[in-house]
């Protein structure tokens, strides 16, 4: 692979904003250099547009160096700076699985960008080989989302492995939902490949999607084209304060997951039992899919009891299905006491 032929041209020729917290960024005794209001420290303040303490935190929790990180508002980020950096609008491509997380259309629309799909097989599992049949000389990404949403399944290894092997673009792997899947991430197989970008972010395992920080690990050049585009302080002084602080409470999050595990098998069992329940897919994730008798008819029921779960009998491969993220014991309580009145 080849980055510099990857990269669209006008960001390659770019010269990226230099901010005053680029030009100097060190201590000293008066800072009068970015026009900040001297009262109502430290919110006055420019945040570090590298985020450096953060990183370091990060890089000590995920054994990954700092300088193949990114940080972003919410995954969201990342993904769009992918197609804005490698996608040319009106001529370039990308390759996904289908169904899968939706974000990757939409944001290849706003780019302007053709989304080249396979259908994942009954099973949700996918084929490598049929990613790469729907490559052309102008695929730049392929994304494969792992363990996938709305699936809920954990993508093979091998396959995934294939497919970055042989994609003469960046592969993509979205790892929201890993750490309800231990063991399986790829990111101890981020030094192999130069053409590998993992996601992960805040939002899941670690309860803080409110405030929106997400994830890119891939090489030092990649991260280096991210840093190139993105907005110069794109991640707040609150959202790394935040961060810096509830990442110290890594065992909480370690015990959220275990309860949520735990839950998730509770609760699938418990939803087995419904004559109305079809199947239930196995889930490496914090939500179960699940097939039904008149899914439609079900959420609405549960919408008029305020329950809200997520209707995705629309999308394809998942005819009548609804996926239920595993909540809190007195919440999945809720959702089989109401489900109970039903029958
Ligand atoms: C929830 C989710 C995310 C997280 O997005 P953020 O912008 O980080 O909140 C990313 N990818 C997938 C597949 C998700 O389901």
């Amino acid at each position: 692979m080849n980055l510099d032929k990857l990269l669209r041209e006008n960001v390659k020729n770019l010269k990226p904003y230099s901010s005053a917290r680029d030009e100097f960024s060190g201590e000293a005794m008066v800072f009068l250099d970015a026009n900040e209001n001297p009262y109502n420290a430290p919110y006055n303040r420019y945040p570090d547009p590298l985020q450096r303490q953060l990183k370091e935190k990060i890089s000590g929790i995920k054994g990954c160096a700092p300088d193949k990180i990114f940080l972003g508002n919410g995954s969201d980020e990342p993904i769009d700076l992918l197609f804005r950096a490698f996608c040319e609008p009106g001529k370039d491509n990308i390759v996904s699985i289908d169904p899968t997380y939706g974000m990757y259309q939409v944001a290849a629309d706003i780019n302007n960008i053709e989304v080249r799909k396979i259908k994942l097989k009954e099973d949700y599992s996918f084929s490598a080989d049929e990613l790469l049949g729907q490559a052309d000389e102008n695929s730049k990404l392929a994304f494969v989302c792992s363990p996938n949403n709305p699936t809920a399944n954990l993508m093979d290894q091998g396959e995934m492995l294939k497919l970055i092997q042989n994609f003469k673009g960046l592969v993509v792997v979205d790892e929201a939902y890993i750490d309800f899947a231990p063991g399986a991430s790829l990111l101890p197989e981020l030094d192999r490949y130069p053409n590998l970008v993992i996601l992960q972010t805040f939002s899941k395992a670690w309860g803080m999607a409110g405030i929106r920080l997400g994830m890119a690990f891939a090489s030092p050049d990649i991260i280096k084209i991210f840093n190139k585009i993105k907005y110069p302080y794109n991640i707040n002084i609150l959202t790394q304060q935040k961060a810096l602080e509830l990442i110290e409470q890594e065992t909480e999050k370690n015990a959220w997951v275990e309860t949520l595990l735990a839950e998730r098998t509770k609760l699938s069992e418990q939803l087995k039992a419904f004559p109305f329940v079809v199947k239930i897919y196995p889930s490496d994730a914090n939500f179960l899919l699940v097939k039904l008798h008149d899914a439609r008819g079900i959420y609405d029921y549960l919408v008029e009891n305020g329950v809200i779960v997520r209707d995705r009998s629309k999308v394809i491969l998942c005819d009548d299905s609804l996926r239920i993220t595993v909540g809190s014991p007195e919440e999945n309580e809720i959702l089989i006491e109401k489900l109970k009145e039903l029958i």
